[in-house]
């Protein structure tokens, strides 16, 4: 009996030594990424992982995981400094408290921004290549009518924020960055508007593609626009009657196609696919599989500390190995941990002359957001000729892993807007809601998100051939 107590106060003493010599707690906290912040933003969001036994208050709010430890909770900021203490307490109340100074700043505006302000209309030029042309002021979004070589006139009569009106035709406007225009010198100056005239039209046609040719008396600002089935293409600023020129073009199944202006001559190219009822052959697909971010572009940190691009590597290396045992040609925008610029991802489909390219992402929020209301997958696409695609991967996504299905949606996306490759961008989980995180720590996540990206691209493709 005796023995037994003195083991007994042995094994408690023990205990409580191991628990007190303990100098850290298992809190991790993975957002905000810095103890010292300033944003612009009204609202920051926390998440991380809790220890066992241990209890989270953030500001005097108590913190509650999911059983995985994972948590995320959203708070609004205040103009100025904002002040977050987050207080770690384990089971015997030792506590220890880690500050955040998180200081919110108002964006700088002028006094006429957002307000139209006129100027006397006149010649300027466009200074370098793919000046975006756009139907609204707005740097984001699906306002893209064109992209303006170098030395395109555009006829300016005002401005709005960071962009310049575009004269088209009667009531029909376009709008340019200011910076990428410039007026035309004095003894250029001709504030007359000077029509530009057609001076022929072509088509030509090879095995491969079907090209259409108008030569110009000079570049000229153009739209280019498509629902998926039809590109019409219009031509601006023209000497006739209408001011304009437009002609449209039957898509097809696996619409490809592009529309560049260059030394006064607009090439409307279709681009044919090898892909028929008929010879149907996966051997005759290439796929560009784009494993998003790497290097030191980590991309996406997940509650428990995950990083997006070695989840993305991992699940693009098993869609790759499955694509190619069904005879399927891929070519991978990156195979290791580095970083590559998205214009390099984007160039390596079209020199290929990929047919589908898919960019493949876990997903987080603007750290204004609520983590804790964003869940699922989602998948985007920009031209209306991706949208089949996207919507059949949200779907084979879906019921593979099990998360709530957030369907396709239409974003300007760099590596989903070239019209050259049927490209979408799947956002399969969201790595900082507390939810999902049960999603991917699953020890076959990757494999059988492989395995439902894969799925979702031969569905598409049998229900195209199939129309
Ligand atoms: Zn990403």
């Amino acid at each position: 009996m005796l023995k037994n107590k003195k083991l007994f106060i042995i094994l408690i003493t023990l205990f409580f030594y191991i628990i007190f010599s303990q100098k850290t707690f298992a809190l991790t906290l993975s957002h905000p990424e810095e103890q010292h912040m300033t944003v612009s933003e009204d609202g920051i969001f926390f998440s991380g992982k809790i220890g066992k036994y241990e209890n989270v208050y953030i500001n005097n709010v108590l913190m509650h995981p999911e059983k995985s430890g994972a948590f995320s909770y959203s708070f609004p900021l205040n103009e100025g400094e904002n002040i977050f203490a987050v207080q770690v307490k384990d089971l015997f109340l030792k506590t220890e408290t880690i500050k955040y100074t998180i200081k919110r700043v108002s964006p700088q505006h002028e006094q006429n921004y957002n307000k139209f302000v006129e100027q006397t209309p006149q010649y300027y030029i466009t200074m370098k290549d793919n000046v975006v042309l756009r139907s609204t002021p707005i740097d984001e979004g699906m306002n893209r009518l064109g992209y303006l070589p170098t030395d395109t006139k555009v006829f300016v009569d005002g401005t709005t924020n960071e962009f310049s009106r575009v004269y088209l035709s009667p009531n029909n406007y376009g709008w340019v960055m200011t910076k990428h225009i410039k007026s035309i010198t004095d003894s250029e100056k001709n504030n007359n508007y000077i029509p530009i005239s057609i001076l022929s039209t072509e088509q030509t046609k090879t095995n491969s593609d079907t090209t259409y040719t108008v030569t110009l008396s000079d570049n000229c600002p153009y739209s280019a626009i498509s629902d998926g089935e039809k590109l019409t293409i219009t031509l601006y600023n023209l000497d006739n009657d209408d001011e304009m020129f437009s002609k449209e073009f039957n898509l097809g199944n696996f619409p490809r196609y592009s529309v560049i202006m260059q030394n006064g001559v607009l090439y409307v190219m279709l681009k044919n696919t090898p892909i028929t009822n008929k010879n149907y052959s996966n051997r005759n697909v290439k796929i560009i599989i784009d494993a998003g971010h790497g290097g030191k572009d980590t991309g996406a940190v997940g509650c428990l500390g995950d990083k997006e691009k070695i989840l993305n590597l991992d699940i693009a290396l098993k869609l790759k190995k499955i694509l190619e045992e069904h005879n399927f040609r891929v070519i991978m925008t990156r195979e290791t941990d580095k970083f590559v610029p998205l214009n390099d991802r984007i160039k390596l489909a079209k020199d290929n002359n990929a047919l589908i390219f898919v960019s493949i992402h876990l997903n987080s929020v603007p750290i204004s957001s609520n983590p804790n209301l964003n869940q699922g997958t989602i998948v985007y696409y920009f031209n209306s000729q991706s949208k089949d695609l996207a919507q059949s991967l949200s779907k084979s996504i879906s019921n593979e892993l099990g998360t709530i299905n957030g369907g396709a949606s239409q974003a300007s996306l760099a590596v989903a807007r070239p019209t050259e490759y049927i490209g979408v961008l799947a956002e399969l989980v969201y790595l900082v809601n507390p939810k999902d995180v049960v999603i991917y720590k699953n020890k076959k996540f990757t494999s059988n998100a492989a395995l439902s990206l894969y799925k979702g691209i031969t569905d598409y493709i049998h229900t195209e051939i199939e129309k």
